[in-house]
């Protein structure tokens, strides 16, 4: 592949859209960048514009991402900075170890917004370099979690435990859909997963009007 396409391209992200004073996505006032593309196929998706890896996109450089942090940085104070969100960042994953190492050389934090589906060496190295993880559990029960999303919860249960045994932060997503994710039994079966972590914030959330199907 790298003799077939410049280098640079590989370190590329497509980008679906950009966010720039984003106040949900990590702590502080945040520049969020979508980027195109994800493997699950959410019920109640936040951004379906963002899932087909081939939709529309722009190409942009760490570079380009790094000037548009430096234009908003006064805003930030000592909370704020960069989140990555989708779309699923770890799909480009070398493009994503290109910005985050770049962007805390440059002075500013990362967030990293993710379904948590891969499991690889290469996005262990992305986590390393993540100050912040925000972890989609979708549904505790494996077949439940397949019916919301198209995949199975049993890499995102383990890119859980991966990261709670970094011993570095990350806040547990979970999205109440009513009839989908609200059963009271999983529910406590969510909660006793993860009583013992220590690393974690819990973010529970229900689905806005604009989220599709649900
Ligand atoms: S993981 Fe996120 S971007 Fe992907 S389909 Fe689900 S809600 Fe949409």
């Amino acid at each position: 592949m790298a003799g077939k396409y410049p280098a640079l391209l590989l370190y590329m992200l497509k980008v679906h859209s950009i966010e720039t004073f984003g106040t949900h996505e990590g702590p502080g006032i945040r520049l969020v960048v979508f980027v195109q593309g994800c493997n699950f196929r959410c019920l109640y998706c936040h951004n379906p514009d963002s899932q087909d890896i081939t939709g529309e996109a722009r190409e942009m450089t760490s570079e380009e991402i790094i000037e548009l942090l430096n234009r908003q940085k006064e805003y930030f104070k000592n909370k704020g900075g960069l989140t990555v969100s989708g779309g699923e960042p770890t799909l480009q994953v070398r493009g994503m170890i290109d910005l985050f190492q770049k962007v805390k050389e440059a002075g500013f934090n990362t967030v990293l917004d993710t379904n948590g589906s891969i499991v690889s060496s290469k996005v262990s190295e992305l986590y390393a370099l993540t100050d912040l993880v925000l972890l989609d559990v979708k549904h505790i029960n494996p077949d439940l979690h397949k019916k919301i999303t198209g995949h199975s919860n049993e890499s995102v249960l383990h890119n859980a435990k991966l990261r709670e045994e970094s011993g570095k932060p990350m806040w547990l997503r979970y999205v109440l859909v009513p009839g989908y994710s609200n059963q009271e039994e999983y529910l406590y079966i969510w909660c006793e997963h993860f009583k013992n972590y220590k690393q974690v914030e819990i973010d529970i959330t229900r689905p806005t009007p604009t989220e599709r199907n649900v």
